[in-house]
């Protein structure tokens, strides 16, 4: 097959159309046809040699795709099943994962599109442990971002940011997958939204997808509007998407007893951190990591009903993934781009 390689840790261009040996499925693991695979500012971050995996690697871990091939050891699954894959690994029976806390799972934390080769490709072979059935109703780009936008929030949302109707939440980040569809969520659940975002062109979207209040921050200083907008309340929840580089400012935006989610760090820095601050308006500070099953099955459920729409604005041939990975790094994807193989 054709995949796109990463060779060794990089930029863009060391993303490669390259020939491969075709995957064949092991013990427990089903062949699947790609029929589509999001790209995730996460997959930058691989790239760049700063989370899991040992080069060669193929990248992509929002895959969807037909089951074409069975494995050894497989129950459940048939030929010509629609499947999606969860972000990562997670064996479903230790105390984490009987506790629906599969992103703590540390028996099996393997990565698709790092440990496990990913979906910049027209074939993998996928551990059913890490799959999803689709449903019939909804297109294959758009089934391929769901675990990982609208799966993320509704995991940092719900499971974790614990968001009940009438509350206030900031939203950094906002205009990209996963902010575009837990503004979303947000609204579902009746709280009132602050979306940031760096570009005024990103606004309209922002406000499509139900933000009720859109600030433009090129430079990150977003603190002092939101005050404004909140009569000097500050916000009851703020989900912070991207990470050390707006931190500060978020800490800033939080009314006493808020709750900061953390669910993004884009440029995997380190932050500073005032425990006073966190002691005296008695903050709490929440991780939110990766989608279990039941919250990929509600994630599919509010997709094919129609009350979350898809982020999806871009789609376009898997040989485009070096300039897809360069437009998101400069800030020019609103969304989610998707890449589609060929017909193998
Ligand atoms: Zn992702
Ligand atoms: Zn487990």
């Amino acid at each position: 097959m054709k995949a796109v390689i990463l060779r060794e840790f990089g930029g863009p261009e060391n993303l490669r159309f390259e020939c491969v040996p075709d995957p064949v499925p092991g013990h427990g693991e089903v062949l699947l046809r790609i029929r589509a695979c999001g790209v995730c500012y996460h997959d930058l971050i691989a790239r760049r040699g700063r989370l899991g995996g040992i080069p060669p690697m193929i990248l992509g871990h929002e895959v969807v795709g037909e089951v074409i091939g069975i494995g050894d050891g497989v129950e459940g699954w048939s030929v010509g099943d629609r499947a999606a894959t969860l972000q990562r690994m997670s064996c479903g029976s230790c105390e984490f994962c009987e506790q629906k806390r599969n992103s703590l799972c540390k028996v099996d934390r393997r990565f698709f599109g790092e440990e496990i080769p990913g979906g910049y490709a027209p074939l993998m072979a996928a551990p059913v442990l890490g799959l999803c059935p689709v449903p019939d109703s909804l297109s294959w780009p758009d089934a391929a971002t769901v675990c990982c936008t609208t799966g993320t929030a509704v995991h940092v949302c719900r499971t974790r940011g614990r968001i009940r109707d009438g509350e206030t939440v900031l939203v950094t980040g906002a205009s990209g997958g996963v902010g575009l569809q837990a503004v979303q969520i947000c609204r579902l659940s009746g709280a009132k939204v602050i979306a940031v975002t760096t570009s005024h062109t990103k606004v309209g979207a922002l406000e499509a997808s139900g933000a009720d209040h859109v600030v433009v921050a090129p430079d990150l200083d977003f603190a002092p509007e939101v005050k404004r907008i909140t009569s000097g309340a500050g916000v009851d929840v703020a989900l912070e998407i991207v990470g050390s580089a707006a931190f500060g400012q978020t800490l800033k935006c939080l009314a006493p007893g808020g709750r900061l989610v953390i669910v993004g760090n884009l440029d995997t820095a380190s932050v500073d951190l005032n425990p006073g601050l966190v002691i005296v308006k008695e903050l709490e500070i929440i991780g939110a990591y990766a989608t279990t099953r039941e919250e990929m099955a509600l994630a599919f459920e509010l997709t094919a009903k129609g009350h979350v729409k898809s982020c999806v604005s871009e789609v376009l041939p898997l040989q485009e993934a070096g300039s897809v990975h360069f437009r998101l790094e400069n800030r020019q994807i609103s969304g989610r781009a998707v890449l589609v193989p060929d017909d193998v």
